[in-house]
């Protein structure tokens, strides 16, 4: 089991680095919206919005999805530790899984939306038909 955890753990960290690199490093210290510290035992992470969001901007917020504090602090860990030491990085089982579905619905939402904005972007330098 441990073997497959610093595999998981690398494959977490590969995508959450990837995405930073293309420019969408999610916010995870404090609300994306209102700029203040996030408390709680479950934290509301907004894909969308590219980060946590607290208990008083959540209402407005369509897609978040809730996550633990564990789950949080090992995504950060995941950020910001070097490639080198991601592997003394533990993730357990529960925190593997919500870690997982966060980073594929950041990717599907900023990639797709990187994608139709290079198609526009296509679109725009061969004109208009
Ligand atoms: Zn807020």
């Amino acid at each position: 089991m441990l073997g497959h955890n610093c595999d998981q753990g690398a494959v977490r960290a590969f995508e959450i680095k990837l995405v930073s690199c293309l420019g969408y490093r999610p916010n995870l210290d404090n609300c994306v919206l209102c700029g203040l510290p996030v408390p709680g035992e479950r934290v509301c992470f907004a894909p969308g919005q590219g980060g946590i969001v607290c208990e008083g901007c959540s209402p407005g917020v369509s897609n978040g999805l809730l996550v633990s504090r564990g789950s949080l602090e090992t995504l950060k860990a995941l950020l910001r530790w070097e490639t080198g030491r991601i592997g003394q990085i533990r993730i357990n089982p529960g925190a593997g899984g919500e870690i997982k579905s966060i980073m594929s619905k950041f990717i599907e939402y900023h990639i797709e939306k990187g994608i139709r904005s290079a198609r526009f972007v296509n679109l725009l330098e061969k004109g208009f038909p």
